[in-house]
């Protein structure tokens, strides 16, 4: 049955999760009622509770100064290792195998450094042909670093003609035919423009048994559906935390090592806050790992940029992955029912199956580029808040910690109307 404005509004009050909404700030339209935000794939809604969370390190600054380090209300030395608990079981992995740090691109090019290792014929990098720029800046450096030509040592996989998603089969035909030559397998969790989520288990098994190492970006996947690290044996993997994780923008991101790698020799790019901490602050000259990914720290650490992550870190545990996981599956469905009845002319480019996608899904929007960038424009000027990648993709996420069926129902209705006016 068709999603009506009433079923919608009788869904949300059978929510389970329907409180958690009243913690995040939501944008206004212009004419003062709350905006319809399909944009927590870009950048999630702000915890309430942030401000309270970045106030107090403002408050530890103003009060205990160069103190608060070891003595503000949670101190800043230790500040971000109490966020690897919490963040690892988003992950599905052990608290030791995460580090709280960085930006995405930067944690990036650190695990580049330690995980990328060309040797003898086997040198080259395998990614999706449709790579998020900065990781194809990454890797290109990379080999670029290493002496190598990108257009050699840069292999691109791209879905089949005809077709807007990879098949994982198509990615365990390439390793089974050039393995030796690949050191590398760097993979997205869910592919930002098409939303498609990849089977990452079967992913870093196909990458080891071809004799490389994996590694995922994770960005539309973490805080977006549980994650299966445990399971996958991936080698290393990065995520950044203002979007589904809701932390603001440029928050402080992490990146994952998996266990076995941590008694390994590879080579680090090395900063004192990567030292262990007993010793840190005798100032030696010979660098001593910090047990596990925290030893990849490099600085000491952004406590602003990893206030809000606190707060939002908090609503997931009491929200419950799972929880968060069954709630997306269903509003998803519910959207994806609505567009293909009301709007056919939006071509759904996300898989189908459940499995296959978290939250967001990707539509084409007619052949007429021009067009639908003004479908989007209308959008946005009538409080639909969505985003837009060229050349003629409309992205548009229903995030459960705060989304509702009412959402949905509303941004249907609009994306109707913009495509009458548009
Ligand atoms: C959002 C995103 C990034 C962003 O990188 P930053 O370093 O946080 O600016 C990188 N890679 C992917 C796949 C992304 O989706």
């Amino acid at each position: 049955m068709l999603l009506t404005l009433q079923h919608a509004i009788e869904r949300d009050a059978a929510d389970p999760l329907r409180a958690l909404r009243a913690h995040f700030a939501v944008p206004r339209a212009a004419g003062g009622e709350p905006a319809v935000y399909l944009c927590g794939h870009s950048l999630g809604l702000m915890p309430r509770a942030a401000r309270a969370q970045v106030d107090q390190v403002l408050d530890d600054w103003a009060q205990r100064a160069v103190l608060a380090h070891e003595h503000g209300h949670r101190p800043w030395i230790t500040y971000h290792d109490a966020l690897a608990a919490p963040t690892a079981e988003l992950l599905g992995c052990r608290a030791d195998e995460v580090a709280v740090m960085n930006s995405l691109s930067v944690n990036l090019q650190l695990m580049l450094a330690s995980f990328y290792r060309p040797a003898g014929l086997r040198r080259c990098i395998l990614i999706e042909a449709g790579a998020f720029p900065s990781d194809r800046y990454a890797v290109t450096t990379h080999l670029q670093w290493h002496g190598l030509e990108p257009g050699e040592a840069l292999i691109e996989l791209a879905p089949r003609a005809g077709e807007d998603c990879v098949r994982e089969q198509d990615l365990e035909d390439l390793l089974a035919r050039r393995g030796e030559e690949i050191a590398l397998v760097l993979w997205p969790g869910v592919q930002y423009l098409t939303g498609q989520a990849f089977d990452l288990p079967r992913i870093a098994r196909a990458a080891h048994d071809a004799g490389a190492l994996a590694g995922f970006d994770l960005a539309h996947s973490v805080g977006n559906m549980p994650l299966p690290l445990r399971d996958t044996a991936a080698d290393f993997a990065v995520w950044c935390s203002y979007k589904y994780l809701n932390a603001g923008p440029g928050a402080t991101a992490g990146a994952f090592v998996h266990h076995r790698h941590f008694r390994s020799e590879r080579p680090r790019l090395a900063g004192w806050w990567g030292h262990e901490l007993a010793t840190r602050f005798q100032m030696p000259q010979a660098f001593r790992a910090a047990h596990g990914a925290a030893g990849f720290q490099l600085s000491n650490q952004s406590v602003l940029a990893a206030a809000p992550l606190v707060t939002s870190l908090g609503l997931f545990r009491e929200a419950g992955v799972q929880q968060l996981r069954e709630k997306s599956v269903a509003l998803t469905a519910a959207f994806e029912q609505l567009l293909r009845a009301r709007v056919p002319e939006a071509h759904i480019i996300t898989p189908r199956e459940p499995a296959a996608r978290g939250a967001q899904l990707s539509l084409r929007i007619g052949a007429d580029a021009q067009r639908a960038h003004r479908v989007f424009q209308w959008l946005a000027a009538h409080g639909a808040i969505c985003d837009w990648r060229e050349p003629n993709i409309i992205r548009a996420a229903p995030a459960p910690l705060y989304n509702t069926y009412a959402d949905v129902f509303t941004f249907v209705t609009r994306l109707e109307e913009a495509l009458r006016s548009a």
